[in-house]
């Protein structure tokens, strides 16, 4: 280990060269009572920025370990302190000097929801941060009095301020933990109460546009409604931390959120897709919980399919298509549909959002006119609604469906939602009353069962990471797309993907997946086996590099984006 002096006279010799000697500084150096790793310098001010770490030992960090006694508490606690290190950022640094990324830090810290991150290590005997610099240059030419500015003036002050426990809010880092422990703890429930999802009462649901998901504030637009649960499904669910809460449990089965247009429906199923997750404090869905295996679906036109068995949904095909196995390079919106829900079911979902505002229509509903002009021998499709009844029967598959035009759903929901001005209120009673009144005329088309769930085995060589002279070249192009190797993967339909940070980490995921996990055993068991890899031994065992700009995804979202790979093979 070098000493700062060291680092300090190596920036004063490299002053005014050419970039690429920023190269000389890798290494570690002895910040006392932290010690400094660079641990990967760019070669150019406008690539992405210098890879950086900190480590301070955890006597002088000085965390009681109350706070991080468990895996989700030391999730919490390290999901604190990295959104603390970015707050400090902005507190002390001066910001961009120089070109490009020049003077900037930077830290993958989260929004709204609290996630497993490589960002922030907390180990028994250090507390690690993983950031990035932005090495101050003119041009190419090495501006080294900012560059020790960064090092030795704004650096100790952000590690001071943000990893140092005595600087710490203990009340604000004690409560975030409890918060999230709580989240953690009223999921856990869900089971016994035979729900699917919960929202407290008093929660703030909305947002404040499509584009920020922080909560919506009161304005001249409007007041903003807190929630609360009708009676009828009112219960009263215990956390650890703040005691008993009260709030809206939604139960297993066929459950239907209706009402007229922008009276608050999608808003309450966004916040039940979000309630997989937990939230940071004052987001305003931190009692919004949902089971783990809760997944969004909805229509992709254009998607590719790969062996699929959408038989439950799509037979007779146009020229005797196999749909027990079904490929295409182009879906339409009802296969893609179909295909989508027998994805989540190969996974292991327990539960289908639904919003008839993404869905396609003929998958939706196909009513009695239709059915008297269109034969169903002409007719493909099998149309949802006959099926949902089914899908929970056979195999306790609970289904969520906003609904504000098909009235043929009324059949075979277990609870009715009528969202009015914000509001939900129980409107099954009701429902049986217009079954009774208007009795449905169309046939059902369902069978007498749902079918079998698909499982299939994908090809190792499927995921060809080669891209040009790289054996291995993944990147992420925003939330919602990979390129791994050439293979461009569309993300765009994965609404209960959160973070570019989980994006990058399914990217390295796949890779990891083909190398070690893919061989003779079907999707869901080698990412199975992967995911409890990733548990065991956390983000890091995806990078052969030391990175810190990863987060955990979901089971699901990992195998929605293989399946969407141009390039899979199934065996
Ligand atoms: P729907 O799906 O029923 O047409 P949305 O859920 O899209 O309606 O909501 C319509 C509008 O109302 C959105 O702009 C949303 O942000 C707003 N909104 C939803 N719930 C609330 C609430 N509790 N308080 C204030 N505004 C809300
Ligand atoms: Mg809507």
């Amino acid at each position: 280990m070098h000493s700062r002096d060291h680092l300090c006279q190596t920036i004063r010799r490299i002053d005014g060269k050419g970039y690429k000697a920023y190269k000389e500084l890798q290494g570690l150096y002895d910040f006392s009572p932290f010690v400094l790793s660079i641990d990967h310098v760019q070669g150019d001010p406008f690539a992405l920025s210098s890879r950086v770490s900190v480590q301070i030992p955890s006597a002088t960090a000085g965390f009681p370990q109350q706070l991080f006694s468990s895996k989700i508490r030391k999730i919490a606690l390290a999901d604190y302190l990295a959104r603390n290190f970015d707050q400090a950022i902005d507190e002390i640094t001066k910001g961009q000097r120089g070109t490009g990324k020049s003077g900037l830090f930077f830290i993958e810290s989260g929004q709204q929801e609290v996630l497993e991150r490589n960002c922030m290590d907390i180990r028994p005997e250090v507390v690690e941060a993983r950031f990035l610099m932005g090495l101050p240059a003119d041009g190419r030419r090495i501006l080294g009095r900012h560059a020790e500015e960064m090092f030795f003036i704004e650096l100790p002050a952000i590690v001071d301020q943000a990893l140092l426990f005595e600087n710490l809010t203990a009340e604000s880092v004690q409560q975030y933990i409890e918060v999230i422990e709580d989240q953690e703890a009223l999921r856990e429930q869900l089971k016994e109460h035979s729900l699917v999802a919960f929202v407290g009462n008093g929660s703030t649901l909305p947002r404040r546009s499509g584009v920020d998901d922080r909560p919506l504030v009161e304005s001249n637009a409007g007041p903003v409604i807190p929630f609360r649960s009708p009676p009828e499904l009112e219960i009263e669910l215990s956390q650890p931390n703040r005691g008993p809460i009260r709030g809206m449990g939604i139960p297993e089965g066929v459950i239907l959120i209706v009402g007229g247009g922008f009276h608050g429906k999608s808003t309450l199923l966004r916040a039940l897709e979000r309630g997989v997750y937990n939230h940071i404090p004052g987001d305003g869905r931190e009692w919004t919980v949902t089971i783990d295996s809760g997944v969004k679906i909805r229509a992709e036109d254009g998607r590719y399919v790969e062996k699929v068995d959408i038989s439950p949904f799509i037979n007779n095909l146009p020229y005797a298509k196999d749909t027990l196995s079904f490929s295409t390079e182009n879906a339409s919106g009802s296969t893609s549909q179909a295909a989508y829900i027998m994805e989540a079911l190969e996974m292991g979902s327990k539960l289908l959002l639904i919003d008839e505002d993404t869905s396609a229509t003929n998958f939706i509903i196909r009513d009695a006119r239709m059915q008297a002009l269109v034969e169903k021998k002409r007719e493909p499709i099998t149309p949802f609604v006959d099926k949902v009844r089914h899908l929970y029967e056979d195999h306790l598959v609970s289904t969520i469906l906003v609904l504000g035009g098909s009235g043929d759903y009324l059949d075979h929901a277990d609870q009715v939602i009528l969202m009015d001005q914000y509001l939900p209120v129980v409107v099954t009673h009701q429902a049986k009353g217009v079954i009774e009144i208007f009795p449905a005329t169309r046939k059902a088309e369902g069978g007498t069962e749902f079918g079998g769930l698909p499982s299939r085995r994908p090809a190792a060589r499927s995921f060809d990471a080669r891209r040009g002279k790289r054996p291995v070249k993944i990147d992420v192009h925003g939330l919602k797309k990979i390129l791994f190797g050439t293979t461009e993967v569309d993300l765009s339909a994965l609404e209960q993907l959160v973070e570019i940070a989980q994006t990058r980490a399914i990217g390295e995921a796949i890779f990891c997946y083909a190398d070690r996990y893919a061989q003779d055993v079907s999707l869901k068991e080698g990412l199975q086996k992967l995911m409890a890899d990733l548990h065991e031994g956390g983000l890091d065992i995806l990078s052969p590099y030391k990175v810190g700009n990863l987060a955990k995804p979901r089971i699901f979202e990992l195998a929605f984006a293989i399946n969407r790979m141009r390039s899979l093979k199934v065996q």
